[in-house]
């Protein structure tokens, strides 16, 4: 198909229906591609939780005369469970990225509602892991965008804050307006102090399916999707996802995007007029 296009795109301004058509199509077949590649890797992915958790309720049955046994697989049967909800997670995350027509629903969105809805999101990991967040000047921060898009995005980053990180350390979220020539923009931090991004990964960690450590993330219920979700966002805005990272000592991913000039929820206003 690329070869195609390339071919199309010199074509003479006359053709100009074809090479659309013929780029058309080439995205489509790309789109097509990418789906598939997605639909086999998550089946795989899925596969595991679940033979697992029927492995272990077979064990707890038997085991039904162990008080002690029955503990330890309920135990394990939880952590299946939390892997199955974060890959179910990313399965709706990257629909609605794909569905939602892109900026169609743009509004003004308040950040600490995202914040919110983000840690609500690994309130469970981050408990059982005696995790902190620690969130500041998110308040009275607005953004423009569509705000399913934009949950994901940030969801995935403190997702990954907390799934990358030892037991009982921080993870700050910390917001603020930054002047820029196009217009103000407001910057998201998402830091932590977990195990860090080698240097020769940093580039790569944003490809779709790109992992550092396969097992470590599917042992978080990760696909490697998480981070090409929050970059394809991040452009669809007008913004970008930048990284900075010391391995073993923590990450701090920054989120940048174009502050909304109506300061309010369109949500929670009454509407307009008498
Ligand atoms: P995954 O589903 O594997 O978490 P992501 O696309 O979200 O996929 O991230 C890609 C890879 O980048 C992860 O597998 C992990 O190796 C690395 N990574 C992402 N966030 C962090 C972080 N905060 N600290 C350390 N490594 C991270």
């Amino acid at each position: 198909g690329e070869a195609l296009a390339v071919s199309a795109r010199v074509a003479p301004l006359g053709s100009r229906l074809v090479l659309l058509l013929v780029e058309d199509l080439t995205e489509a077949r790309r789109i097509e591609a990418v789906r598939r590649d997605f639909v086999a890797n998550v089946s795989h992915e899925l596969k595991t939780p679940v033979g697992a958790l029927s492995l272990l309720s077979e064990a707890v049955m038997d085991a039904s005369d162990d008080p002690e046994a029955v503990e330890r697989f309920a135990g394990r049967m939880q952590i299946e469970a939390t892997r199955l909800t974060s890959l179910v997670q990313e399965l709706i995350d990257l629909s609605r990225v794909q569905n939602d027509d892109q900026m169609e629903d743009a509004e003004p969105v308040r950040v600490d509602e995202l914040v919110a809805e983000a840690i609500d999101r690994c309130r469970h990991t981050a408990t059982s892991k005696q995790i902190t967040m620690a969130v500041g000047g998110t308040a009275a921060l607005y953004v423009w965008g569509n705000r399913g898009q934009l949950a994901a995005a940030l969801g995935n980053l403190v997702e990954n804050a907390v799934n990358y990180s030892p037991a009982r350390t921080r993870v700050g979220i910390a917001g603020r307006r930054v002047a820029a020539p196009g217009g103000d923009l407001i910057e998201i931090a998402v830091t932590d102090q977990g195990i860090g991004i080698p240097e020769k990964d940093r580039e790569r960690i944003f490809e779709r399916f790109y992992r550092v450590d396969p097992a470590r993330s599917r042992a978080t219920g990760g696909t490697g999707l998480g981070l090409a979700i929050v970059k394809h966002v991040a452009a669809s805005h007008g913004g970008e996802v930048t990284v900075w990272s010391s391995e073993g000592q923590g990450s701090t991913f920054t989120l940048r995007l174009p502050e909304s000039a109506e300061k309010r929820d369109r949500r929670t206003t009454p509407a307009d007029g008498p």
